[in-house]
């Protein structure tokens, strides 16, 4: 049910296998979704449904579907990924560029990596 994706930056940063979505018995409290973490300059998992999203260092983390995190690339662009939850609310992640928590450019990407449940 849910999507595996990575993250990959040309300055050479990565995020490996990041498991978003729910699985078949946890999608009503489980929608993982990356977020970034200024202080800790890191993409980090975080469950949706758990708000407000804290990262462990205690800064309070942006999720990455905010239209700050990211730069369109075209004009209709294609989704990494997509989750439905809680209803009327949606995860998408696109092909766009993403801010890099590294390299601080919007040069980050996500990639499709498979399923799991
Ligand atoms: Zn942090
Ligand atoms: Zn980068």
């Amino acid at each position: 049910m849910g999507s595996l994706v990575y993250g990959e930056c040309k300055c050479g940063y990565k995020k490996e296998r990041m498991c978003l979505g729910g699985g078949m018995d946890s999608f009503e409290t489980v929608a993982n979704f990356p977020y970034y973490c200024k202080t800790c300059e890191e993409v980090v998992m975080h469950n949706t449904f758990m708000k407000p999203a804290i990262c462990s260092c205690g800064q309070l983390m942006v999720r990455y579907d905010d239209p700050t995190l990211s730069k369109p690339k075209s004009e209709v662009p294609s989704e990494v990924f997509n989750w439905n939850f809680g209803g009327s609310e949606k995860l998408v992640l696109t092909e766009n560029g993403y801010l890099c928590p590294k390299c601080k450019e919007y040069t980050l990407e996500w990639c499709p990596g498979g399923c799991w449940d």
